[in-house]
């Protein structure tokens, strides 16, 4: 390893004078808050403090950063201070990383392997102090250490040492939080700042911005470094291009700094040189890390910050705008030495606009890997802790129901699912694949899958050519993951070299922190059970492998051939034309992005299921139901038998019905809402009318009232042993009703109240019983000829109304009184009916005439 520039030598630092009064109170307290500007010397200075005060006992102090380039840089830069070379007695361990030894007694670690330790250990035996630092960025994990340290604290190891450094001064709730402990505060200097804003928003990329804005200040200002703020590495390989001839004719040191460099070219950044320098850095250097003889800020306003996707809640990062307070640490950075510029790359409007403060993690964050972390830690959930902020109730209801999905919780406590998740540092969905590929005997590729997943997406050329490229390929059409994996395939043969990886469409730098992932998985990860036997075979186990992680985001095409989909959790969404999942009626949506209003969410990787994986997740996942249905097509009752996991119907079969009682009362309920059984209209109407009217005019006959109700029930009778509308003619519906009659009634409805009428002369009437008139016969003429009164019904109580009909079939009498017509009505009209039909026999008296020989075979005209 290079030696470090600054060997033995130890600058002077604002913390200096407060170290030993801080290192005393920290050992009477065995608590202490520590709020200094950034660059006061808390993070290299503090922990030796506490080493040297003997506060790390027999064994280590632990101090937690937030990145993983803060940790090693002040690791090495602390060892160097003191002549001392890192891995020695001051050490760190990040996520790929572990410099340390024998000798360690200073730990600079990621927040994450602080968790991890505090899982694996929990009583933290050989740790005499524990820092945690940068704590004004309140990420999830610094909250949950705090509150297990905290815990820790007051119940077993009350001897153990907590500092907790912040660059903000707002430290009374965290020092209430932690019984009221000793505060120190470093108030600082600063100098001056000259801050500018933009006029108006510049349109132009980013990077040409830079360059502007780093000629101005160089223009402006005799000498000085230069800090510019961009989001994230490719913004700051952008800006290092763009600003390359500006570096040769002003031999200016261009330097990039973010977390993806080596911890040397880290360094270099910060450390100083003999030229003026342009750094180029992420939000490191925010807080984080300090660059001496800064003078120059430029800060594009944006930061590359961890979101989660409200999807699958696994973790994504995001280029948004940074708060406040954030823009305000960064304009800071200009002014320590003396007064400083800075230039914003943004209105002062857009600044004003902004949020004072980010919110903290804990407010908007996926729980369930802290909760994963709780119950690795034995403790029961989130109650169990006492919480600075305690963590939203519908987010740890979410964390809770997530885990139970992946089985990873059983009953209250972890299940050894669970506990074998969390030898994997990644979200549960994810850790979860990768145990179900090691049970799968697919280790190597779910630690590949699981490593895409969680970084970012390798693909640099659009989706959409992606996606026509694989189809033309031809991608065997099942898993965009694993079109994912074969694209990664490609990558490794190609050694990861850089041009090449460039021609395929991928992404160099992504493509490195995938195979860095997937290295430390597959290590951690073993196989267990029977080698795959073909390449397809291994394939089906890693789309199991998959659905493991997300078995509750499950889908299926609405139609097949259709991109649109139906969601097990309800909902719909739409597949992304670009994913390789052409065929497969059933998938798991692993990314879906959110584009409100047109046309609602796209499913950006899918990868293919087949039903019975999703049978075989067990009697809880999937339901069965067997219910009695009516088919409206085939008009009968049918057994409906599903198969359903959530809002998805895997299977569907249709018997017709077995006769029951529920048979009968669901095609009672069919019958009754359909025209071809109205009780309205059509025979069963008339039989009802029929009776209606003999409770009327036959009071002494005692007819039952037949409303709706008696009529369905009635109806419902009828449907006894039928399951169809063919077995149920209104016959056996009439007789059913006729049925609640007495026979005496019976015996009157037929006679009273008949179907049909004979006249006189023999001709036989049918008898229209309508709602809202009289009973009615119609007929010609002529065949009331010989009847000298009318046809009644109801003990003669209701003389039928007799429409009576020309030869042309029109009416040319309608009346009651058969008697009255012949006698005043007739003669006239028989005058002018002579007239026009006069082959027709018109007697003089039709009381007494006798009426024509009725054809045979035709039936009464109505
Ligand atoms: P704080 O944690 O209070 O922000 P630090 O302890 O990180 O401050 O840094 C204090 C000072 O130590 C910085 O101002 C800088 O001068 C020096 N320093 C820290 N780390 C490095 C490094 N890696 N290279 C060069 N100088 C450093
Ligand atoms: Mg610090």
């Amino acid at each position: 390893m290079r030696t470090h520039a600054i060997t033995g030598r130890l600058l002077p630092l604002p913390i200096d004078p407060l170290l030993s009064e801080l290192a005393a109170r920290a050992r009477a307290s065995r608590r202490l808050v520590l709020s200094a500007e950034p660059g006061a010397g808390k993070t290299t200075r503090v922990p030796m403090a506490l080493l040297e005060a003997g506060l790390a006992g027999k064994g280590e102090i632990l101090v937690s950063e937030p990145r993983r380039l803060a940790a090693r840089l002040v690791a090495r830069y602390v060892a160097a201070e003191r002549g001392e070379r890192v891995g020695g007695r001051v050490g760190y361990s990040v996520r790929f990383e572990d410099v340390s030894g024998p000798e360690t007694r200073v730990r600079y670690v990621t927040e994450g392997v602080l968790l991890r330790r505090l899982l694996s250990d929990p009583e933290l035996s050989g740790v005499g102090a524990v820092v945690l630092d940068e704590f004004h960025e309140r990420s999830l994990s610094t909250d949950l250490a705090l509150a297990l340290l905290a815990t820790l604290q007051s119940t077993k190891r009350p001897d153990l040492c907590l500092v907790v450094m912040s660059a903000t001064l707002e430290s009374g709730p965290l020092a209430r939080f932690l019984s009221d402990c000793p505060v120190i505060e470093s108030p600082g200097r600063a100098f001056p700042l000259r801050i500018d804003h933009l006029e108006r928003p510049d349109e132009r990329p980013l990077e040409k911005q830079v360059v502007s804005a780093v000629r101005q200040l160089l223009r402006d200002e005799p000498d000085g470094d230069v800090l510019v703020f961009l989001p994230g590495a490719a913004e700051i390989r952008r800006a290092q291009e763009a600003l390359g001839e500006l570096g040769k004719s002003q031999d200016l040191l261009v330097l990039p700094l973010h977390g993806d460099q080596s911890v040397e070219e880290q360094s270099r950044a910060v450390e100083p040189a003999g030229r003026r320098k342009v750094v180029l850095s992420t939000n490191v250097a925010e807080t984080s890390v300090t660059i001496d003889g800064v003078t120059g800020v430029v800060d594009s306003g944006l930061a590359r910050v961890a979101r989660h996707s409200p999807w699958s809640g696994l973790p994504r990062l995001e280029i948004a705008k940074v708060s406040r307070a954030s823009a305000t640490q960064r304009a800071g950075r200009a002014g320590r030495t003396r007064p400083g510029r800075v230039l914003r790359l943004y209105t002062r409007g857009d600044f004003e606009s902004r949020p004072e403060h980010d919110a903290p993690e804990i407010r908007r964050s996926d729980l369930s890997e802290a909760l994963l972390t709780l119950h690795g830690a034995g403790l029961p959930g989130f109650d169990a802790l006492a919480w600075l902020e305690p963590p939203p109730a519908a987010a740890r209801l979410a964390a809770r129901k997530l885990l139970s999905s992946l089985g990873a919780l059983d009953g209250g406590g972890i299940s050894a699912v669970g506990r074998r998740m969390l030898t994997f540092p990644l979200h549960p969905r994810l850790s979860r694949v990768l145990v179900e590929a090691e049970d799968r005997t697919v280790a190597a590729r779910g630690a590949l899958a699981a490593a895409l997943l969680s970084e970012r997406d390798i693909r640099r050329a659009s989706r959409t050519a992606f996606g026509r490229k694989a189809a033309l390929d031809g991608a065997r059409g099942d898993s965009d993951v694993i079109e994912l994996m074969d694209r990664f395939d490609e990558a490794r043969d190609a050694r990861f070299d850089g041009q090449a990886l460039g021609r395929m469409g991928l992404d160099v730098r992504s493509v490195r922190a995938v195979e860095r992932a997937r290295s430390q998985l597959a290590r951690s990860a073993k196989n267990r059970g029977t080698e795959p036997e073909s390449l397809d075979e291994e394939e089906r186990r890693v789309r199991r492998a998959l659905l493991a992680g997300f078995t509750d985001r499950v889908a299926r095409r609405a139609r097949p051939g259709s991109a649109e989909l139906v969601l097990a959790q309800g909902g719909g969404a739409k597949l992304s034309e670009d994913s390789v999942v052409h065929d497969a009626q059933l998938m798991i949506a692993l990314d879906v992005e959110e584009r409100a209003g047109k046309g609602g969410n796209v499913v950006r990787l899918a990868s293919a299921v087949e039903p019975d994986w999703l049978l075989e997740l067990g009697a809880d996942a999937v339901s069965q139901s067997d219910e009695l249905g009516w088919n409206p097509e085939s008009e009968r009752v049918e057994r409906v038998e599903r198969l359903s996991y959530g809002n998805l119907v895997l299977d569907e079969s249709r018997t017709r019905a077995r006769p029951s009682p529920e048979a009968s009362r669901i095609l009672a309920k069919a019958a009754l809402a359909s025209p071809r059984f109205s009780l309205a209209d059509g025979g069963l109407g008339t039989l009802l009318r029929r009776i209606e009217l003999g409770r009327e005019q036959l009071p002494e006959a005692g007819f039952p009232e037949l409303g709706p109700e008696t009529a369905a029930a009635a109806l419902e009778q009828a449907c006894e042993g039928l399951t169809s509308f063919d077995e149920l003619g209104a016959e056996p519906l009439a007789k059913s009703i006729a049925r609640s009659l007495s026979p005496e009634q019976q015996r009157l409805l037929a006679s009273e109240l008949p179907e049909r009428v004979r006249l006189a002369g023999g001709r036989g009437l049918e008898v229209h019983y309508e709602p809202g008139r009289p009973p009615w016969v119609e007929s010609r003429l002529q065949d009331f000829f010989g009847s000298a009164v009318g046809p009644s019904v109801c003990r003669g109580r209701v003389p039928l109304t007799l429409h009576l009909l020309a030869p042309n079939q029109r009416a040319v009498q309608v009346t009651t009184d058969l008697a009255g017509f012949w006698q005043r009505h007739y003669p006239g009209i028989r005058k002018e009916l002579m007239r026009r039909y006069p082959r027709h026999a018109w007697p003089e008296d039709g009381r007494t005439a006798a009426p024509p020989e009725p054809k045979p075979g035709r039936r009464p005209v109505r």
